[in-house]
């Protein structure tokens, strides 16, 4: 056992009853609905990478040049658009969004401080001032 998993294991004991205990990027389930796309884990996506649905809707449509609408556990686009499409962009989401620029580690939070967002890494302690979407 590497020490990645140990922290991942030591993670999910702590967080065991969260709906993701450990931080994963999960590959949409989508599928068509006409000239829609409906993705059926958008909430489950959302918080293994341990952002708010609408965080992500919002970087999602913009994006992909579409609008969406969350619904239940679900996520409605207005385009068909590909699986492969919505995936790039969920990891591009989280390069930017999520894992530290400095160590590369998911445990961050975005904070917000008159009006500039900001990535903070409870890791390493990492600061930097992202782009607001
Ligand atoms: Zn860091």
């Amino acid at each position: 056992m590497n020490y990645e998993t140990l922290l991942d294991k030591a993670y999910e004991n702590v967080k065991a009853t969260v709906e993701c205990g450990r931080f994963e990027i999960l590959k949409v389930k989508g599928h068509h609905e006409g000239t829609r796309t409906v993705i059926s884990n958008f909430m489950q996506v959302a918080m293994c990478v341990r952002r708010t649905p609408e965080h992500l809707l919002k970087f999602l449509t913009k994006e992909l040049a579409s609008s969406g609408e969350i619904k239940g556990e679900r996520l409605i686009l207005s385009r068909r658009l590909s699986s492969k499409d919505i995936n790039e962009k969920i990891e591009k989401y989280v390069n930017r969004f999520v894992l530290c620029p400095k160590c590369k580690k998911p445990d961050t939070e975005l904070n917000e401080e008159k009006g500039k967002m900001f990535l903070r890494c409870l890791a390493c302690g990492e600061k930097q001032e992202i782009q607001k979407i």
